[in-house]
């Protein structure tokens, strides 16, 4: 094993974790395996951190924040300029390097660096516009100024499921605001994160202004938030987790947002374009699998399309390619791993149990060789009923459960009908009830007519229990800006 604090070429290196600029292993060895979903096969070592290293990250934010914050916000824009060209000169190494560990098929994980870059591009511009204001005062000889001014050190704790759009949708708009950032990356995907913490070193961002964590995710979230230097974190991940840091944030009132679960509805009215909703359904519901937090979750169609809908979208499914992400044509990947697999056939089972019908899939992918036993059958069940976990709990895989409805009114209340409110999806040609139900979805996000809603420069995030807080464009900043007032007294003229 190669000594720690090795200061190696960066490139050799990328199964070490950043601090401070260094390359780091575990200061006690403790290693994680990254495994290829796909085959089984080892990819790499990563250094298993805990408490003690997070801590050093710390020292190294708070020790790099008052010169990162002193540059100007064009100075901080031309080194994320470079950064997101950097991202873009290697997408297709990093693109493959996150099918290896993830799974999606290649086109949709080059489609990831392009989104994930997006948001480093979006807070590059955005860096030269973090304004204050002047305010009327109530007196003649008073001035109000309003500063906004970076928090300092922050954290961020990421999913597997997006491996690198997730790091930077919360490090861009940290960094550009004058932050520094320590980012404790998914165990099962740290490649990627890792990979673009060495772009962000060659781009120029000076040592301690990004420190990327792989290890033992509750000893280093414990150590940062028991920690009254980090002032605020990200998290994105599973409602259950977001939960408890939530609670743990409160110990030093540490500002926080929460990116978490979805149950997304998908709704399909009488009046939809046929074509233009199936190919929407498909989309959300089997992109990376099924394991996004957007992903439709329930699918609703009106009586008059359902036969129609069905068939249409039982004929798209059908014809969908499933094996390894790095083959040409590939639609599916693997699932991340066994207890995922194991969920969606639990979910498939209950609802089967409970009456609902198979007319797609409902099976794993008979093993193949060199494969591991990890892919499940695009699936489409009907007959779902409000009982049955697949409409309630997040099935995370390939699994496209119908509901039939009547009426709007019914359509909209069994859509709100969760704790969740992360996204929606509707398909409707009527004007009228495109406002109606856009209004009436208690959803972060919806999507009208449009499956795929994720734009770099658009709020993304949920209501209820899918999180706290917006990421994206100019609302990403917030997080990370402290408002100042400052009442200044003029002194009285001669
Ligand atoms: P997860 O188990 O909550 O893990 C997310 C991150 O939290 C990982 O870095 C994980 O580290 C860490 N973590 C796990 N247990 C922790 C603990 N006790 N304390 C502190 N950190 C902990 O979720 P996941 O399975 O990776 O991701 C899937 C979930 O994320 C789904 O619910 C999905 O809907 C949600 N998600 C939400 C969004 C959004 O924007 N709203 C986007 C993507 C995904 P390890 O990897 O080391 O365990």
């Amino acid at each position: 094993m190669a000594p720690i604090d090795s200061a190696t070429s960066p490139r050799a290196v990328q199964d070490r974790a950043l601090i401070g600029g260094r390359w780091r292993m575990a200061l006690d060895g403790r290693v994680i395996e990254v495994r290829n979903p796909a085959t089984d096969e080892l990819v790499a070592r990563v250094p298993r951190l805990g408490a003690t290293e997070a801590t050093q990250a710390v020292d190294a934010a708070s020790a790099a924040f008052p010169t990162w914050r002193a540059l100007t916000g064009a100075e901080r824009s031309r080194i994320l300029r470079r950064f997101f060209d950097l991202i873009m000169r290697d997408e297709m190494r990093l693109a493959r390097l996150m099918t290896i560990e993830e799974g999606k098929p290649l086109s949709e994980a080059r489609g990831e660096i392009a989104y994930a870059a997006g948001f480093v591009e979006w807070s590059a511009e955005e860096a030269k516009r973090v304004y204050g204001e002047t305010i009327p005062a109530s007196s003649r000889d008073k001035r109000i100024l309003i500063m906004r001014q970076p928090v300092g050190v922050t954290a961020a704790i990421t999913p597997w499921n997006f491996p690198a759009a997730m790091v930077t949708r919360k490090l861009a708009p940290a960094l550009a605001t004058g932050c520094t950032m320590i980012v404790k990356a998914a165990s099962a995907t740290p490649l990627t994160a890792l990979a673009l913490a060495e772009l962000a070193v060659e781009a120029g961002i000076p040592a301690g202004v990004v420190n990327v964590l792989t290890g033992d995710a509750r000893e280093i979230s414990d150590a940062l938030l028991s920690d009254s230097r980090v002032r605020a974190i990200s998290f994105t991940g599973s409602t259950e987790v977001g939960k408890t840091l939530m609670a743990k944030a409160a110990r030093h009132v540490t500002k926080i947002e929460l990116e978490l679960g979805g149950h997304a509805p998908l709704l399909v009215f009488d009046d939809a374009n046929l074509d233009v909703a199936v190919a929407g359904t498909v989309a959300t519901k089997f992109r990376n699998a099924g394991q996004t937090c957007i992903c439709a979750n329930r699918i609703y169609v009106q009586s008059g399309i359902y036969d129609r809908f069905a068939e249409a979208l039982s004929v798209a499914v059908r014809s969908l390619r499933v094996g390894d992400g790095l083959d040409e044509g590939v639609q599916i990947g693997p699932l991340i791993d066994d207890a995922g697999m194991a969920k969606v056939e639990e979910h498939i089972a209950d609802a089967v149990g409970k009456g609902a019908r198979v007319r797609v899939g409902g099976h794993r992918v008979p093993p193949q060789p060199s494969l591991a036993d990890r892919f499940f059958a695009p699936t489409v069940i009907e007959g779902t009923t409000t009982e049955m976990r697949i409409n309630s709990e997040e099935t995370f895989g390939p699994v496209a459960p119908l509901v039939r409805f009547e009426s709007e009114a019914d359509a909209v209340a069994m859509a709100n009908d969760t704790p969740y409110g992360l996204a929606a999806y509707f398909f409707t040609r009527d004007a009228s009830r495109l406002m109606r139900v856009a209004e009436a979805l208690e959803y972060g996000i919806v999507g009208a007519n449009d499956a795929l809603p994720s734009i770099p420069q658009a709020p993304f995030g949920g209501m209820k229990e899918s999180g706290l807080g917006r990421e994206g464009g100019k609302y990403a900043m917030d997080l990370f800006l402290e408002t100042k007032y400052v009442s200044w007294a003029l002194e009285p003229t001669e």
